[in-house]
């Protein structure tokens, strides 16, 4: 209960000072969100919730760009060619028996945790959605792992599997 109330601090009080504070220094904002990001990690787990109920939450950008199959409405359509990690991580949500759901923004994310209402959430995104999409579900546990960008900003991102895995491995076991 305790580390519950901290993260409410960090996440309602902190982290909007910390906006506030980052729209007049820019290039500090996304390391900021980060603070923020592993902050409440540290927090969620310091709850040390044990589920099987997880939702993993991902962003539509980790689907390589020529791929042209839809996957927001059911990232089942993905058929495994390999060429991105959707492959991957749908093989980990089987395996862990998880509900998976691909989300193209801060919206339709909440859209999809107020519709499966899981116990807690591993979420994979950019700094900047994955640190709102954290405040605007607290309660919540969520453990927030953000994406990596080596062509830039919504193209073609990643994520370390391994990181994914810890995270579902953390709740569940
Ligand atoms: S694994 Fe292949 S089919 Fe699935 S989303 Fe990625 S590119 Fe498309």
């Amino acid at each position: 209960m305790k580390y519950r109330w901290l993260r409410g601090m960090v996440l309602r009080v902190l982290y909007p000072v910390l906006m506030i504070v980052g729209s007049f220094k820019k290039d500090k904002k996304e390391q900021m969100q980060r603070f923020v990001i592993n902050l409440n990690n540290k927090l969620v787990r310091a709850e040390n919730l044990k589920t099987k109920k997880i939702l993993l939450l991902l962003p539509h950008c980790l689907q390589i760009d020529e791929c042209t199959i839809r996957l927001t409405h059911n990232i089942y359509n993905c058929e495994g060619c390999g060429r991105c990690e959707i492959k991957d991580l749908i093989q980990i949500a089987d395996e862990n028996e998880l509900n998976l759901s691909v989300a193209t923004g801060g919206t339709l994310a909440r859209r999809i945790v107020k519709d499966i209402e899981p116990e807690v959430v591993v979420a994979v995104a950019c700094e900047r959605d994955l640190s709102s999409g954290i405040v605007d579900t607290y309660p919540l546990p969520v453990l927030g792992i953000p994406n990596e960008r080596p062509f830039g900003p919504c193209l073609n991102t990643q994520v370390d599997l391994e990181k994914v895995k810890e995270a579902i491995r953390f709740f569940s076991q």
